[in-house]
């Protein structure tokens, strides 16, 4: 009998808090044993050899959007299978009815077990959803989803109020009651979240994740870029949503919070503007543990560089002085997780122009080879801070944590062995999304991952993926409540 299934030898490994030992890590089925010294390789039924490499908690992609432009099933294979390959071993999807999706409206208790139903044998990677609130009704199910669903994070959007949301049948429309959605519903939507996380606060974080951005001011500078500038660049479309929507988006946010005590997440910050405006809000409500998130096209990209409407996202690729205001908060510890926000589309449903585009595009495999390169590499952010910005930072807001988020004994051993020399040029034919182009073509990065453990099984190794679609589970959040006999309180 062997006392490991697997052992993993002589691995750097980059324990989040703690920091970079050598050591040998055991695994008995889906768990992580033991963390010694010295394993002896009798005991183990497979032995990987990690001399050389750094072994990582696999990553928590946080921010994902499976299932938006194409069927639910076939974009889970094709981007989960791109996330193991990148090391990713969770991820975290937004979900809402109305338009794309599933295209349906209607209570979640019965659409929400078609979302599962959907996904159940096409993740490569465990998987989690968030949902959003589209309408009152829902709104009274916010409980319900956390109890019974394991939903933990919604979501709102804040410039889908200028939007016509009532959606006659068979129009290009959002497909939703006949509801305003403006700061009122959000205060409203807020209340009630505070409510719930009050209820379930001695095992997680209940949390309203928010898209900051004011739609009123996006209006205004649209009109007038398409009017003045009559441009089609990434710039141009940088222009028509302002910084300073951003900011004042999350100064009204603020007020809410003040008043409901609501645990907020703040997306995607995309400028420096947006970052000090978030940084006033978690210094003024310590208690609420608010995020600030960041995302790899952010990080990654700007708005020079002529990319057109392929390079088109919400909120828009700013100039490099944002970018290097990102990095910096990033350096700071004030943008807590690194996410991809991946969203599969194609050339095709991104036709039209910078204004008609749709926005959004993947990236999630390069999640570890993009902060290795520009955030390690050049800017000199440890390698246990680049484990807290894709694993347990994630797992801590997220309410995946112990379960996910670690390398500790009782944790998944959900693991991504990287090779730090590996060298490679990003394309779509290096990349193995669905994606058919990438906005980080040519994009030399080092750090990749060789090696992606789920939960004691190797998913992903020799450049080949052994996983099956299937081999990922839905995970229910707070982990503390629905795994109540792992994770005692
Ligand atoms: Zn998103």
């Amino acid at each position: 009998m062997n006392k490991y299934d697997l052992v993993i030898k002589n691995g750097n490994i980059v324990i989040p808090k703690v920091g970079v030992i050598n050591a040998d890590i055991g695994i008995v089925k889906e768990k992580i044993s033991a963390i010694a010294k010295n394993i002896e390789v009798k005991e183990a039924a497979r032995v990987i050899d990690a001399s050389g490499k750094y072994v990582f908690p696999g990553a928590v992609d946080s921010h994902f959007h499976i299932g938006i432009f194409r069927p639910m099933d076939e974009d889970a294979k094709s981007e989960s299978l791109s996330a193991a390959w990148g090391g990713v071993t969770t991820i975290c999807s937004y979900f809402r009815t109305g338009k794309n999706y599933l295209n349906k409206s209607g209570p979640y208790k019965d659409i929400f077990p078609e979302v599962l139903e959907k996904s159940k044998n096409s993740f490569y990677t465990d998987y989690g959803y968030h949902i959003t609130i589209m309408n009152p009704d829902q709104m009274n199910e916010i409980e319900m989803l956390v109890s019974e669903f394991g939903v933990s994070t919604f979501k709102y959007f804040m410039f889908y109020k200028m939007l016509d949301l009532t959606g006659a049948p068979g129009s290009d429309k959002y497909l939703l009651l006949n509801t305003s959605y403006d700061l009122g519903f959000l205060y409203n939507y807020m209340k009630e979240v505070a409510r719930v996380y009050e209820r379930y606060r001695d095992y997680g974080r209940i949390s309203l994740s928010i898209h900051c951005e004011q739609p009123e001011i996006i209006n205004a500078a649209t009109q007038y870029v398409r009017q003045h500038e009559s441009g089609n660049s990434l710039k141009d479309y940088s222009d028509a949503r302002p910084t300073f929507s951003e900011k004042m988006a999350i100064r009204e946010v603020e007020v809410l919070v003040s008043q409901t005590k609501c645990p907020v997440n703040l997306l995607h910050l995309s400028s420096t503007d947006a970052v000090e405006a978030g940084k006033e809000v978690v210094e003024r409500h310590p208690e609420l543990n608010i995020l600030l998130e960041g995302t790899l096209h952010h990080l990654g990209l700007s708005n020079d560089i002529k990319y057109g409407r392929l390079g088109k996202v919400n909120p828009p690729i700013r100039e490099r002085e944002h970018v290097e205001g990102l990095w910096q908060a990033v350096i700071d510890d004030d943008i807590k997780t690194v996410v991809s926000d991946s969203a599969c589309t194609s050339k095709m449903i991104k036709e039209g122009d910078i204004w008609t585009s749709l926005a959004g595009f993947g990236g999630t495999e390069i999640m570890f080879p993009l902060l290795l390169t520009d955030g390690y590499r050049k800017r000199g952010l440890s390698l246990e801070r680049v484990a807290e910005l894709t694993s347990y930072n994630s797992a801590i807001y997220h309410d995946l944590y112990p379960k996910k988020g670690t390398i500790a004994i009782g944790s998944d051993a959900d693991l991504a062995i990287i090779d730090l020399d590996k060298e490679k040029e990003v394309s779509v034919e290096t990349l193995h999304s669905a994606q058919d182009f990438t906005p980080f073509e040519g994009f030399k990065y080092k750090g990749w991952p060789v090696c992606t453990i789920l939960r004691g099984k190797v998913i992903f190794e020799n450049d080949k993926i052994v996983g099956q679609p299937g081999d990922g589970q839905y995970v229910k959040r707070p982990v503390k409540y629905h795994y109540k006999n792992e994770f005692s309180l």
